[in-house]
């Protein structure tokens, strides 16, 4: 058992708030599935983080430790306080593998304290730091690099998705290794470090091919995998605090991972693997708006405003214009004139999880006006125009066409159904996977060149014109 094991004299204060920090964890994650209540979620489970935290520095066995606990923690609360205020919407999944990279590495860390330690603990317990230490540096060192990979510093690399063999031989090592250590009455640090080395190599391995837009996927996993280790590490220590948000973690990870693979239509194991058949020439095409047939927004505004049905498919374009309220008022010009209004919304929609959801939920679109791909889809023939503000890869139908095509095989929404369609984007930009729409330049589809919530805007008043 370890010194940091609660004893009897703190352990009724102590499993009390660590009760109140789990009822806390478990609402909030709750919250954070209504988008509508989502930001409440993330303070809830803020603050049970803060009493576990809190709760710790009462624990006897740290007391000794308290003035560079308190430096680690305000200059670590200062600093992330400061990053995560720099970082704009879309950079968030960066944001989010380099977090998740810190948490890997903090619960590998625990796990190394107690290997380093081996002689004092029992086999089960070396088992588990053994599996914490591996899965915590798969999950630092994946992390890591995605977080390279999605600021550009990387590109994808096949060479080891070629090289089989090196990765099934550095996964056997990390096994024998890892065998070797739990069994062994004491850790040689020698040993440790080579199984360290070659646990995190093993996610430099996972992530160096995987796609770009395959990334947030894998860095789902690697926040479901650093959870994991988080619930070893809690365990090992004796700390259900740990245990508990561990396992939250780890559980929301791979429903997260689970679902986004399925937006997209792939296996997990074709996305670690990189092979699903993506070509090496994933780069932003060059393309042009020479080909496209534009429209200006009086145009465009009669043909919404004598419309039966309009739907709105929105993008990444929507969030980086902040267009949500402007569509809000948008739709409800077009409600006020009879016209039936919606919203469709892709999975992938944007930059992160639930981001076209939570833009419009602040932006106060009721929810019943929202529906997603898989409700729309068969919907689309009904519709009159569909407006696609600043979305791309959701709508190009390459995904459905084109084998060649980075996106091919992921279910987009089907507006090529509907009667006519206006595309809001600014110039000739391709969408996050770099290849170009070339429903875009089709003869149903116009394209209204502009800022989302500048075209927006336009709209708004050619139709407050034609009263
Ligand atoms: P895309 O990135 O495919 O397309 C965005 C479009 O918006 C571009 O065509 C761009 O064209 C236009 N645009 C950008 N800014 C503006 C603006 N201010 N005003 C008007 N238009 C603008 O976005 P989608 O939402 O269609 O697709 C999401 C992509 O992101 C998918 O490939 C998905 O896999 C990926 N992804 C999704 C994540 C998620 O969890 N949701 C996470 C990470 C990646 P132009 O420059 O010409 O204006």
């Amino acid at each position: 058992m370890s010194e940091l094991a609660i004893t009897p004299s703190v352990a009724i204060p102590i499993q009390l708030v660590w009760f109140v920090a789990t009822v806390l964890f478990v609402t909030g994650l709750r919250k954070l599935s209504i988008p509508a209540k989502a930001r409440g979620g993330i303070w809830l489970a803020g603050v049970g983080m803060l009493l576990v935290i809190s709760s710790m520095l009462f624990h006897p066995g740290l007391n000794s430790n308290f003035m560079l606990i308190a430096i680690a923690l305000v200059s670590g609360g200062l600093l992330s306080v400061a990053h995560a205020r720099r970082v704009d919407m879309s950079n968030t999944p960066q944001m989010i593998a380099l977090y998740n990279s810190l948490g890997g590495l903090a619960a590998a860390c625990v796990a190394t304290l107690v290997l380093l330690h081996a002689s004092e603990h029992t086999s089960a317990v070396k088992s588990l730091a053994v599996l914490g230490v591996a899965i915590g540096c798969v999950a630092f060192a994946g992390s890591l690099l995605a977080f390279l990979r999605l600021h550009g510093k990387f590109t994808k690399h096949d060479g080891f998705a070629k090289k089989q063999v090196a990765y099934l031989a550095n996964g056997a090592l990390v096994l024998l290794l890892g065998l070797i250590m739990a069994t062994s009455a004491t850790a040689h640090p020698g040993l440790l470090a080579v199984f360290v080395i070659l646990a995190m190599s093993f996610g430099v391995m996972i992530t160096m091919p995987t796609s770009a837009a395959d990334m947030p996927v894998l860095v789902s996993f690697y926040n479901a995998l650093t959870g994991l280790a988080v619930a070893f590490d809690g365990f090992i220590i004796a700390n259900p605090a740990m245990i508990v948000a561990g396992t939250l973690v780890f559980a929301a990870g791979s429903l997260l991972t689970r679902l986004m693979a399925r937006s997209v239509n792939r296996r997990l194991s074709e996305i670690m693997y990189s092979g699903f058949g993506l070509s090496s020439s994933f780069v932003a095409v060059q393309s042009s708006t020479d080909h496209i047939n534009t429209i200006d927004a009086r145009d465009a505004a009669v043909g919404m405003a004598y419309a039966r049905r309009v739907e709105i498919v929105p993008g990444y374009g929507m969030a980086t214009a902040q267009a949500q309220h402007k569509l809000r008022e948008l739709t409800q010009l077009l409600d006020e004139r009879g016209v039936e209004t919606g919203f469709a919304i892709h999975p992938v929609a944007g930059r992160m999880p639930g981001h076209m959801n939570v833009l419009l939920a602040e932006a106060g679109v009721p929810y019943e006006k929202i529906r997603d791909l898989g409700e729309i889809n068969a919907e689309f023939s009904d519709v009159d125009v569909v407006l696609v503000v600043g979305a791309n890869d959701i709508v190009n139908l390459a995904a459905r066409t084109d084998p060649e095509s980075p996106l091919f095989g992921m279910p987009v929404l089907d507006i090529d159904k509907a009667k006519r369609v206006i595309v809001l984007k600014r110039g000739d930009g391709a969408g996050y996977a770099g290849v170009e729409n070339s429903f875009f330049s089709q003869p149903v589809t116009r394209v209204l060149l502009g800022d989302a919530k500048d075209s927006v805007q336009d709209l708004i008043t050619s139709i407050k014109g034609m009263d």
